[in-house]
């Protein structure tokens, strides 16, 4: 139990955990506390991180931030770069590209944010991925093949990390792809400039060298018929994505020159789009809303002039694609006024280092077209959003804003030709509590069909439905996924693998006595830290570039921290909800009850142990926990 308060965001830290008169109890629970032994003796409880709590994909980051400080040790032969790799790769075995296009939610749940920043959660896993790439890690086949088969359904990022999951559990994958390459959004939606090529291929093929089987240009519900995957496999998992983008309901939107964002972006991935027309309107707000303004600005000419507003140096290209578009505009609408659009700040910031103009508060009414039926502006009437919200029009004048093209990225949904029988009804399919299709036995979905969102969430749902394919091969029913469904450090595990022979057999612990893992249940939050202990350290930030700047002198946006870097970066870490071995509570426990484990029983989260027959309950060592591992619970 804790009792007092921390000092905490508002505030300023202190070392202090209690201010004064929160030894004063009013409660009879609290009393037992006052005679200065109690019958309540320490318990570790592990509880999943704030930072993990909000990573989609469920990365075990404390794990592997771990790992990167040189706190969990590789074992001989393996550098650290790989032990790190091999952690995190647990939960997604696309670390590169998330180094460069994750908009890391896990960095807004991190708990350091109460001491001065979060901890550079993308930029470690970034350095981890560019080391595996430079490295030629490469994933273990399985050690025996069960003889299962599974259909996966899409190449995208959900269909690739199903299939690195099962394979790593020995079944056999084919995956069925309507496209000619594999990859999804991955490769013909986001801009390409964005990912380094090289990091996208390699961070595929190492799941195809585990062994999958690949059918390209292969259509399920066209060229194959989901009675013929019945046939033919044990199990099926869907992952096609959404393909098509939505147009709204407006007069004129389906003039031949209006098109939806993801077509649009199709087209350029597939190097189909060498030129824009001069004036350009883009109606979302969204991510998506922003890659097709910054594409466009690609094609099209720009002034030359880099987000500091200093003159940019021209290729020989740039020039000649500049003067031939003189003249082009891109304006981006959002429903949303601007300081609520959904795109985020980076994006937004790239736009406008492109001169994209941004209005915000904007509702499409109609677009007008000229005699030949061809779309010549967009008519829009102010509007604000609703508590419900729904988008609602306000007074004032309606504008119009002429166009060459219109682009609308308002939306996304499946294209579910002959597969009918899976629509929900708004062209997604629905997934039930153990990720299976509803109504159909045998077949699991996940990633953008179920909800487009982001590629870690997509990879976080091949991952669990993984887990119940895997179930269901084995023979058991698939179970609800756990309230905190993400990929949990287990002590067990880590008490195996230290575990040294003894005459040559491999003996080892795995059940600790006082300790409790309740990482399925619980996200541990700043206030449960003692955030004294750790000292202001500024993030180490990763150098990026602007677009503009990118597109006249090439390279990447976004530069890779150094080793020393990623190292000193993962240090800020404060370990939440797990043993930092700081040896606090050995330290300050006035009782000597608390002793280190032997050397050669310890794993992560086994580091310390409590001897309850000299414990007195007086719960120092949980008020001087730095991160929040020592709760005081049953005992004597
Ligand atoms: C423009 C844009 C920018 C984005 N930017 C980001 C970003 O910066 N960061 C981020 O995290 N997320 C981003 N996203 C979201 C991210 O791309 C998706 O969440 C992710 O790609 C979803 O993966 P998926 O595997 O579910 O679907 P997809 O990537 O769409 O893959 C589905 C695959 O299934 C194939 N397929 C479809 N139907 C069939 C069929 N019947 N038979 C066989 N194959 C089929 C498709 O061809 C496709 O290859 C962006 C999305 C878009 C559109
Ligand atoms: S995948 Fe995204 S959310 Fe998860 S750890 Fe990486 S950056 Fe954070
Ligand atoms: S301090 Fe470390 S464990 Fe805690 S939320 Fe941040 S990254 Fe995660």
């Amino acid at each position: 139990m804790t009792v007092g308060k921390q000092q905490g965001e508002t505030t300023g830290r202190t070392f202090r955990r209690y201010q004064d008169g929160e030894a004063e109890f009013d409660s009879f629970q609290e009393q037992i506390f006052k005679a200065g032994w109690s019958h309540k003796c320490p318990v570790y409880v592990q509880r999943t991180p704030a930072c993990q709590g909000q990573c989609p994909a469920g990365e075990d980051i404390r794990g592997w931030l771990d790992v990167v400080r040189g706190l969990d040790k590789p074992p001989t032969g393996v550098t650290w770069q790989e032990h790190a790799f091999r952690r995190l790769t647990r939960a997604n075995p696309f670390p590169g590209v998330m180094g460069y296009v994750c908009p890391a939610p896990c960095e807004e749940g991190c708990n350091r944010r109460a001491v001065e920043d979060f901890v550079g959660i993308n930029a470690v896993e970034q350095f981890v991925g560019e080391a595996a790439i430079k490295g030629q890690y490469g994933f273990k086949k399985p050690e025996k093949e069960t003889g299962k088969r599974v259909a996966i359904i899409g190449g995208g990022v959900a269909g690739l990390a199903a299939a690195y999951q099962l394979r790593l559990r020995g079944h056999g994958c084919t995956i069925f792809e309507s496209r000619a390459e594999l990859g999804g959004m991955l490769r013909y939606g986001l801009p390409n400039y964005r990912t380094p090529p090289a990091v996208v291929q390699g961070e595929i093929q190492r799941i195809l060298d585990m062994g999958v089987e690949v059918h390209t240009n292969t259509r399920i519900g066209v060229d194959i018929k989901i009675d013929d995957l019945d046939r033919d496999f044990d199990a099926v998992f869907w992952a096609i994505g959404t393909q098509n983008g939505r147009i709204p309901n407006i007069p004129g939107a389906n003039a031949p020159n209006c098109v939806g964002g993801i077509e649009f972006l199709r087209q350029f991935n597939d190097g189909k789009l060498p030129s824009v027309p001069g004036r350009i309107v883009v109606i979302g707000g969204g991510d998506t809303s922003i890659d097709v303004t910054t594409v466009a600005r690609k094609l099209g000419g720009f002034s030359g002039i880099d987000g500091e507003g200093k003159p940019l140096t021209y290729t020989a290209d740039m020039v000649t694609s500049a003067a031939a578009h003189s003249g082009q505009k891109v304006t981006l609408t959002s429903t949303l006024p601007l300081d609520r659009m959904r795109a985020s700040a980076r994006e937004v910031a790239d736009a406008r280092s492109l001169e994209v103009e941004i209005l915000g508060g904007l509702m499409p009414l109609s677009v007008t077209c000229n005699a030949k039926g061809v779309a010549v502006g967009v008519r829009f009437a102010p509007c604000h959003h609703g508590a419900d919200g729904h988008r609602v029009r306000i007074e004032g004048d309606e504008i119009e804003i002429p166009a060459d093209l219109v682009v609308f990225a308002i939306g996304q949904y499946a294209d579910m030709t002959g597969l009918e029988s899976l629509d929900n009804g708004r062209q997604a399919i629905s997934a039930g509590p153990a990720l299976e299709v509803i109504g159909r036995p045998r077949h699991f979905v996940g990633g953008d069909v179920i909800a487009p969102h982001l590629l870690a969430t997509a990879i976080g749902h091949a991952a669990a439905a993984a887990e119940s394919i895997d179930a269901l091969l084995r023979g058991e029913t698939p179970a609800r996924r756990p309230r905190i469904d993400k990929r949990h450090y287990d002590i067990r595990e880590g008490l195996v693998e230290n575990a040294k022979p003894v005459n040559g057999v491999v003996t080892s612990r795995t059940f600790v006595h006082n300790f409790e893992n309740r990482s399925t249940q619980e996200v541990i939050k700043a206030d449960s830290l003692f955030l004294g202990h750790f000292e202001t350290t500024p993030r180490i930030h990763r150098e990026e570039r602007r677009l503009a700047d990118l597109f006249a002198r090439g390279g990447e946006r976004i530069m890779p921290l150094t080793e020393e870097q990623a190292v000193k970066e993962a240090k800020r870490c404060m370990s939440c909800g797990l043993c930092l071995e700081c040896d606090n509570c050995m330290v300050f426990c006035p009782q000597a009850a608390v002793s280190k484990v032997p050397r050669d029983q310890h794993a992560i989260g086994y580091y310390v142990t409590t001897d309850y027959k000299r414990c007195i309950g007086c719960h120092i060592c949980q008020d001087v926990c730095p991160a929040g591992y020592i709760q005081m619970g049953l005992g004597e």
